[in-house]
């Protein structure tokens, strides 16, 4: 199973999730041309895309929902509630009967696939975010959280690939150029993982399956790649003991290109 972040950040997120077979996109908050582009570079046909998984509907996760949904025809999967805030959002006129209604916590199969959602803390209609599972793997995308507790851990926990939240600095966004009422909204339980608690949340994550960790969706205002970077490792370092088997690589997804297919 491979995973790649085409987009990461507080300005618009798609990752690429697929195999030989299964080509999927977990949200599209990007346009058609940056879409294709990024595909492109990593050697994906996005023809051969078959279904786009929505977490939920803030417009930097279904910026491009309407025109995919409209040029490629790609299915949809969502809550119900998720993808109904979607329509109200201004992804204009689309085929409703690509819409797939999907459940927090209750699996289902795309070809070869078998996809978990899960349910989030954050401030949207009935967010989630996913696993992805075939014979050989599994990965996970997990953005947009305002915290986290063993259920997430259970969720994400034998990834072999996961693209994590490393949202903010808290200390930048006290200091910060933000209303009052936004630092609140993103320090909140239904906000976004700051860099801290995006380290704490991977020491409970990691183990001799986990080699590939992408930190995603940082703010443009309140964090650097090279912050989030040292935050999450130091953290990682101070916790996680050296066993043998430990071989997690950690990594910034990009705001604006396509990170590495791992
Ligand atoms: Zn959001
Ligand atoms: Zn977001």
């Amino acid at each position: 199973m491979n995973l790649c972040s085409i987009v990461s950040g507080s300005s618009g997120n798609c990752t690429y999730i697929g195999n030989e077979d299964t080509h999927l996109l977990v949200d599209v908050g990007i346009s058609k041309k940056k879409l294709e582009e990024g595909l492109k570079a990593v050697d994906v046909d996005i023809n051969k895309i078959s279904s786009i998984l929505i977490t939920h509907e803030h417009i930097d996760h279904i910026s491009g929902l309407g025109v995919m949904m409209r040029k490629f025809g790609m299915k949809v999967y969502g809550t119900r509630e998720t993808l109904m805030a979607a329509m109200n959002k201004g992804i204009g006129k689309v085929d409703t009967s690509l819409f797939h209604f999907i459940e927090p916590d209750k699996e289902f199969v795309i070809n070869d696939i078998t996809i978990r959602p899960f349910s989030i803390s954050h401030d949207a209609a009935n967010p989630v975010c996913y696993t992805a599972k075939d014979s050989k793997d599994k990965v996970s995308v997990a953005t947009d959280l305002g915290k986290y507790d063993d259920y997430i851990i259970d969720n994400l926990k034998g990834s072999r690939a996961i693209l994590i939240e490393a949202n903010h600095d808290i200390n930048m966004l006290e200091v910060g150029p933000y209303p009052y009422y936004l630092k609140q909204r993103i320090l909140s339980d239904f906000g976004h993982l700051s860099n801290d608690n995006s380290g704490k949340l991977l020491t409970n994550l990691i183990d001799e399956n986990l080699e590939y960790v992408y930190l995603g969706h940082l703010s443009k205002e309140n964090n650097y790649p090279e912050l989030a970077y040292e935050t999450v490792r130091c953290i990682v370092k101070d916790n996680v003991s050296k066993e043998s088997g430990i071989r997690t690589k950690l990594a910034v997804a990009y705001r604006d290109k396509p990170s590495m297919m791992v």
